[in-house]
């Protein structure tokens, strides 16, 4: 795992710097997975995103001015939480592990989503030269956090999203309207998160010239997938930090929900190399594995390629990229990002899913007992969290990615409990 290549970089990709994860040459294949399925009125505009994205290793006015924004405009470092509350009701009394929850829901707009929309249009604004911004939305979230850096950045902004999501998510159409962003309602296929990407990558195509499109998570053709990590790693670096000063050691274990997979790699990368320190990444298991009904890639043993990349992916028997479910919109999707695939064949990091009743569970103790109400996408981790709990060690030390913060979701959690005015 620590094997060195000629330039200098281990196996995954963090150089001295640590702040661009690749190097002239490079195909994007974590093992067998990742890459760049794309058609070949893309390559070009790849191409010259991979060659900007390699450039940055080493670019100090590029990466001061996105640190004075992390720091002044998202409130960056977020904190480093010790949930007492969780450890006197999920340990095992005077057993109980420490627990810590790293509050990304405290970064601007209420989730991770801003390091990586951020960094992006920063990009697209200084090194790329593009003014005109496009992305994908599936809850919302994304679109929001990159209406928000391009109002910040003066870029115009086209959010492509489900029609069927923008009945779900109305307030966000709002948001992202009044954050000056064009919406646009994909009224084709299921009218959902796949279906904006294909439109969003129909867009690119015709508008490369002057078009940059900010892929939300770590998904994608090569180099998205590095390109977004390396964007969201301030959470591990950050973690890290304050792990060591509060503690004086590293954590036993690290815990975050996988959607695409990149609140996850952010807090999970700056530890790989640290062989003591366990991962474990947690799907969306909706309804139950059984059921079929459920956004969980791993739990399933299937290798395709969607949107450019190949990695685990949930289809049918016929090849077929299959409906997932799964309480909430940011697990919902049916692939995972290529990095994860890799560390899930080496053993590296855990997989593991939460039910949609463990997540609601989750949802309300954590508010109940943090005074934190976490997204449900983050639910999901802390269910996972509170299993752990009951049989950890007391030397144990957890770390929660709190990805982001359950404001959006009260309406739909009031419903799904009965308790709707
Ligand atoms: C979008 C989202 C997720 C899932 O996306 P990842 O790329 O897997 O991080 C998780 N939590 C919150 C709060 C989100 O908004």
């Amino acid at each position: 795992m620590t094997e060195r290549s000629a330039n200098g970089q281990n196996a995954h990709g963090q150089n001295a710097h640590g702040r661009v994860g690749t190097h002239p040459g490079d195909t994007g294949h974590f093992g067998a997975f990742g890459g760049s399925f794309i058609p070949e009125t893309l390559s070009a505009a790849l191409d010259e995103l991979r060659a900007c994205y390699e450039s940055l290793e080493g670019d100090e006015e590029f990466w001061c001015e996105l640190d004075d924004l992390l720091a002044n405009f998202v409130g960056r470092p977020t904190p480093l939480y010790r949930a007492i509350g969780l450890e006197r009701s999920w340990g095992a009394g005077v057993g109980s592990p420490k627990i810590y929850l790293k509050r990304e829901d405290l970064a601007h707009t209420g989730a991770h989503k801003i390091n990586n929309s951020l960094g992006q249009a920063l990009l697209a604004a200084r090194k790329l030269g593009k003014k005109r911004i496009i992305a994908e939305t599936g809850a919302g979230q994304h679109g929001v956090a990159t209406a928000t850096a391009c109002a910040l950045l003066g870029l115009d902004c086209v959010v492509y999203m489900g029609l069927e999501d923008t009945h779900r998510q109305a307030l966000n159409v709002f948001r992202m309207r009044l954050l000056g962003a064009e919406v646009v309602a994909v009224d084709s296929g299921s009218k959902t998160l796949k279906d904006a990407i294909n439109e969003a990558m129909r867009d690119w195509v015709t508008n490369v010239d002057d078009t940059h499109y900010i892929l939300g998570s770590v998904l994608g053709p090569h180099p998205f997938p590095k390109l977004v990590r390396d964007f969201q790693s301030v959470i591990g670096r950050e973690a890290r930090a304050a792990i060591l000063e509060r503690e004086g050691r590293l954590p036993t274990h690290l815990v975050a929900c996988v959607g695409g997979g990149s609140n996850s790699i952010g807090l999970f990368h700056p530890f790989v190399q640290d062989e003591g320190v366990a991962m474990i990444g947690v799907e969306a298991g909706g309804e139950g594995i059984a059921s079929g009904r459920h956004a969980a890639r791993f739990a399933e043993d299937r290798v395709g390629v969607l949107h450019g990349t190949r990695t685990y992916v949930l289809e049918d028997e016929h090849g077929q990229i299959r409906e997932t479910h799964s309480v909430s919109a940011g697990l919902d999707y049916p692939a995972v990002g290529p990095e994860h695939a890799m560390l899930h064949d080496m053993g590296r990091v855990e997989y593991h899913s939460a039910t949609d009743a463990e997540a609601l569970e989750a949802f309300q103790e954590c508010s109940r007992l943090t005074g934190i109400i976490p997204a449900l996408e983050t639910a999901h981790a802390l269910a996972e969290a509170k299993k752990l709990a009951a049989c950890a060690h007391s030397d144990d030390l957890i770390i929660v990615n709190l990805s982001g913060r359950g404001d959006k979701d009260v309406q739909s959690v009031s419903r799904i409990l009965g308790e709707a005015p």
